[in-house]
């Protein structure tokens, strides 16, 4: 290989020949990675220890590179890296587009959580075919304690994916479902480029469901007088309108229903506004970072009426948004269909879109986003794609899926763990899972197995009990058979996401 920057890519017979000349138990080469910066060569390899950067090039400009590894010297000299967190800042520093960037601005983006760290590629392969930009680094707290994983790793999974397969784009990357300043400030130390704020623990459910007797006495005590004139004010005696090419809408609030959504509400907006301005101080007067608000995890379908009424709370503050996650009616499980009446949800899902364009054009962001392929379509044309999209558990279960294709005893350890660890798991979602609709796994024969995953029973099953069988003693066996089969799972991806992509109708790349 001749080592100049007029020859920027070796050929990958080139490659071959020169790594092979090295004693480094060579598995596989990332052919898209290899590039030239100031004489010397990178290039991702996979050595039996795992994934490694190479540097090729004179000796003396290895030892000066930024990048900690060791050297092997022969006519030309290589230096294979870890991908350690001190790389992974070099790498950052060297090649800016492994770093993450705000991407919500542009018009359709989606979130592919990538709980593994081997997902990324795959979903690189399919974002590239459209005029999207993807969040390719997207975990909550919670996933990151089910994975056993910190937001460090989550972004240098993301940035040595993208290092690998040579995407220059733009990717963002989302603390997602972030619950205190303390979540906050560790998501930000990582270098995310979004913050999703979870106002679940700040919201006060009770009051808002008392009688409407009761509501004015607990308005009076708990709400001081100055902030209940101020929003009496903002809301009463208002007719609020909106127009749109499918119909207009109109809301007005009755004094109860001012006093109760501020009761709902009122420390969550104190809490939201105390966040935003700590943005701002953090990156000068406007925070430079995609913001996300969230309300879907709460026990009700958020109405338009709710929506609008917290958004006009914010503005007052000064809170600005990039995207809004309310929960729709109807119910988004995980991993699988949309299940409610699609005239009712389209309808309801329209004003909220009047609602977000009005009041600072920010997105609506659809969390539990995977497979929800029913009203894909009718989000797609009501939007006219500037949507955030959220999706995660979807690419495990591809991930699942090719276990069961590829080594089927395996899948069958894991379906019965998932069938142990089921009652416990599911107590921390909302799924209806019906076990009895799966069928014993003793009566399928081997080429059965990967039909499993078509069937919203078994979906379910191991979408939620994802965090038991990482932490459980098949681990190491599962991340070894997506190793070995990398490539299948990148293809197996790239088609599951394109499917999401197109049923959204997002644009197809010329
Ligand atoms: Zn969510």
């Amino acid at each position: 290989m001749t080592l100049t920057e007029s020859n920027p890519i070796p050929s990958f017979e080139e490659n071959l020949k020169f790594f092979q000349a090295f004693p480094i138990d060579l598995q596989r080469i990332y052919p898209r990675s290899f590039c030239s910066r100031n004489g010397l060569f990178y290039g991702m390899i996979r050595t039996g220890a795992g994934k490694k950067l190479a540097v090729i090039g004179e000796k003396e400009a290895l030892l000066k590179d930024p990048f900690e590894g060791k050297i092997f010297n022969q006519a030309s000299s290589l230096k294979l890296c870890d991908l350690s967190r001190g790389n992974t800042l070099s790498l950052m520093a060297l090649f800016p587009f492994t770093r993450p960037v705000p991407v919500l601005k542009e018009a359709m983006t989606i979130g592919t959580g990538d709980r593994l760290g081997l997902a990324t590629p795959g979903h690189i392969r399919s974002v590239r075919k459209f005029q999207v930009r993807p969040v390719f680094a997207q975990q909550s707290v919670r996933e990151n304690g089910q994975t056993g994983r910190n937001f460090n790793e989550v972004i240098a999974d993301a940035a040595w994916s993208v290092f690998q397969e040579n995407y220059r784009e733009g990717y963002g990357a989302d603390g997602d479902h972030l619950k205190s300043m303390e979540e906050i400030n560790q998501a930000l130390d990582s270098g995310v480029s979004m913050i999703t704020l979870d106002l679940s623990e700040k919201l006060s459910l009770e009051a808002y469901l008392l009688p409407g007797e009761a509501i004015g006495r607990r308005f009076d005590e708990e709400i001081e007088r100055g902030d209940a004139e101020v929003f009496l004010h903002l809301y009463l005696d208002k007719e609020f309108s909106f127009r749109g090419p499918r119909g207009d809408l109109s809301i007005r609030f009755s004094e109860e229903e001012v006093k109760r959504n501020l009761l709902l509400f009122h420390r969550a907006i104190d809490f939201s506004e105390e966040v935003y301005e700590f943005l701002s101080r953090r990156s000068g007067r406007k925070p430079l970072i995609d913001f996300e608000i969230s309300i879907d995890e709460i026990p009700f379908p958020t109405s338009p009426a709710t929506h609008l009424f917290l958004m006009i709370a914010l503005r007052h503050r000064g809170v600005r948004i990039d995207s809004l996650a309310p929960r729709f009616i109807g119910e988004f499980q995980k991993g699988i269909d949309y299940r409610g009446e699609i005239p009712a949800f389209r309808e309801q899902f329209y004003q909220h879109v009047l609602i977000a364009q009005h009041y600072g054009n920010y997105k609506l962001s659809i969390h539990s986003g995977s497979d929800k392929f029913t009203v894909f379509p009718h989000i797609g044309e009501i939007t006219r794609g500037k949507i955030h999209l959220k999706t995660a558990g979807t690419s495990w279960l591809e991930a699942v899926r090719l276990i069961a294709q590829t080594n089927p005893s395996l899948y069958r350890e894991m379906h019965l763990q998932a069938l142990s660890a089921f009652g416990e798991a599911s107590k921390h979602y909302q799924v209806t899972t019906d076990l009895s609709s799966i069928p014993q796994i003793e009566t399928l024969s081997d080429p059965e197995l990967p039909d499993l995953l078509n069937l919203e029973g078994a979906r379910q099953l191991l979408h939620i009990t994802y965090g038991f069988l990482l932490r459980s003693k098949l681990r190491e066996k599962i991340f070894a058979t997506l190793t070995q089969y990398e490539e299948d799972y990148a293809t197996l991806l790239e088609t599951h996401i394109v499917k999401h992509l197109d049923s959204l109708r997002a644009r197809r790349r010329q």
